[in-house]
C-alpha cells in the first residue's frame, strides 16, 4: 500500500494534520484504520465507488485501499548534524514511497514560528537542505563499503553500477539538488540506489497549511503551486481537517462546501499520492466484501491478480472485467453481462482504474 512520510519544521501543523488523517471517526465505521505505532497510521482511502458496489452486490463489508502515514518530529536547521538525532527521526521515513512536506502559511501570534515570520520559500529550502544533507551523510558512510564491494567483486556488474550511481548521486546532492529532480537529469539510474534508502530519491508532495480564509484564495494558491512545480501542491487547513474528522459524511461535505472546497485533505493526499507514484485501483465485489486494490498504472491482469495472492498470478487464466461506470449503468452484474459490457480478458490485458474484476485461475 502507498506510504507517505510527513516532514516539516516544528509548529507548522504536522501533528494536527496527522491526527486528523488517522483518527477519522466518521470513516472509522466503514473504513478501518489502525495506529500501528504512535507515529504510524494506516488510513482507508474514501472511495464512494465501494459504497455503490456494496449496494449492488449486497456486500457485508467494505475494504478500501489504504495509505500509510508516517509522522516524524519536526526537522530543524542542522537536524542532519545533530548527533544523529535528526537522522534517527529521518530513519522513520526511509521506507516510505513519498515525502509530504507540510509548510506553514497560517498566521497565529500564539504559535511561534521557529524562524520568526512566515516564509514558505525559506522553509522549503530549510527542509530540502536537511534532507539533502541526510542523504549525503548516508552516502559518505556507504561509499567506502560500496567501492570495496565493487573492487572485490570485479566481475559483478551490478555492484559497479551501484557504486557509480552512488558517486553520481553525491555530486548532485553536493550541488544542493534533491535526487528526485537532479537524479534523472544527471543520468543516474535511480533504481541502482534503492538499497541505500535515500530520502531525496522519493517524490515530494507539498502540503500548505493555510488560514481558513486563505483556502479559496486562488492567487495565493497559484503563487505557492508555482513555488514547488513540477511537484504537486495541496492546500488545506489542518484545524479544519481536525474538525472534518469529527463529522459524518454529509456534515463534512457541507463544511467543505461552505469553505469553497470539494475535497478533504485526506482525499487530496490520496489522489495526489496515487497520481505522483503512478498508482491506480481496481475493484472486486461479492456478498462478503467490496474491495479496492492498489496496483501500478500499466499493470497487466496477472500482475493485478498477484496483489490479491501470488497463486492468482501464477495460475492466472482470465479476468472477467467490467468498468465501474458500465456496471453501475447496467445496475447489476447480470444486466451488464446481458448488455455485453463484461469482457473476458487474458494475460496481456492492461488494467484500467475502476475495473471491476473477478479472476479465474488454476490452483
Ligand atoms: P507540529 O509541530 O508541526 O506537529 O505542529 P502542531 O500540529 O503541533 O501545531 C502547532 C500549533 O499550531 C498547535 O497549537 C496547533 O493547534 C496550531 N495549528 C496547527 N494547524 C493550524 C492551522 O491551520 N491554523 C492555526 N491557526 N493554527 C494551527
Amino acid at each position: 500500500s502507498l506510504s507517505i512520510g510527513i516532514v516539516g519544521l516544528p509548529n507548522v501543523g504536522k501533528s494536527t494534520l496527522f491526527n486528523a488523517l488517522t483518527k477519522n471517526d466518521a470513516l472509522a465505521a466503514n473504513y478501518p484504520f489502525a495506529t500501528i505505532e504512535p507515529n504510524v497510521g494506516v488510513v482507508g482511502v474514501p472511495d464512494t465507488r465501494l459504497d455503490t458496489l456494496a449496494g449492488i452486490f449486497g456486500s457485508a463489508k467494505i475494504i478500501p485501499a489504504t495509505v500509510t502515514f508516517v509522522d516524524i518530529a519536526g526537522i530543524v536547521r542542522g537536524a542532519s548534524e545533530g548527533e544523529g538525532l535528526g537522522n534517527k527521526f529521518l530513519a522513520n521515513i526511509r521506507e516510505t514511497d513519498a515525502i509530504c512536506q507540510v509548510i506553514r502559511e497560517f498566521e497565529d501570534p500564539d504559535v511561534t514560528h521557529v524562524d520568526g515570520e512566515i516564509d514558505a520559500s525559506r522553509d522549503i529550502e530549510t527542509i530540502n537542505t536537511e534532507l539533502i544533507l541526510a542523504d549525503l551523510q548516508t552516502l559518505e558512510k556507504a561509499l567506502p563499503r560500496l567501492s570495496k564491494e565493487a573492487r572485490t567483486n570485479a566481475k559483478d556488474k551490478e555492484r559497479k553500477q551501484v557504486l557509480e550511481a552512488a558517486e553520481a548521486a553525491s555530486q548532485v546532492l553536493n550541488e544542493g539538488k534533491p535526487l528526485s529532480s537532479g537524479g534523472p537529469a544527471a543520468g543516474i539510474e535511480l533504481a541502482h540506489l534503492r538499497e541505500l534508502n535515500l530520502l531525496t530519491v522519493k517524490p515530494f508532495i507539498y502540503v500548505f497549511n493555510l488560514d481558513t480564509d486563505e483556502l479559496a484564495d486562488e492567487a495565493l494558491r497559484a503563487k505557492l503551486s508555482e513555488l514547488v512545480a513540477p511537484a504537486e501542491a495541496i492546500f488545506l487547513d489542518a484545524k479544519i481537517e481536525a474538525e472534518l474528522a469529527e463529522l459524518d459524511d454529509d456534515e463534512a461535505a457541507e463544511l467543505l462546501e461552505s469553505l469553497g472546497q470539494t475535497e478533504s485533505g485526506l482525499a487530496q493526499l490520496a489522489r495526489v499520492g496515487f497520481a505522483t507514484l503512478g498508482l491506480q485501483t481496481y475493484l472486486t465485489a461479492g456478498p462478503k466484501e467490496a474491495r479496492a486494490w492498489t496496483i501500478d498504472k500499466g499493470a497487466t491482469a496477472p500482475e493485478a491478480a498477484g496483489v490479491i495472492h501470488t497463486d492468482f498470478q501464477r495460475g492466472f487464466i482470465k479476468a472477467e472485467t467490467v468498468s465501474f461506470d458500465d456496471l453501475v449503468g447496467a445496475g447489476s452484474m447480470q444486466a451488464a453481462k446481458a448488455a455485453g459490457k463484461v469482457r473476458m480478458e487474458g494475460k496481456e490485458y492492461v488494467m484500467n482504474d475502476g475495473d471491476v474484476v473477478e479472476f479465474r485461475f488454476n490452483v
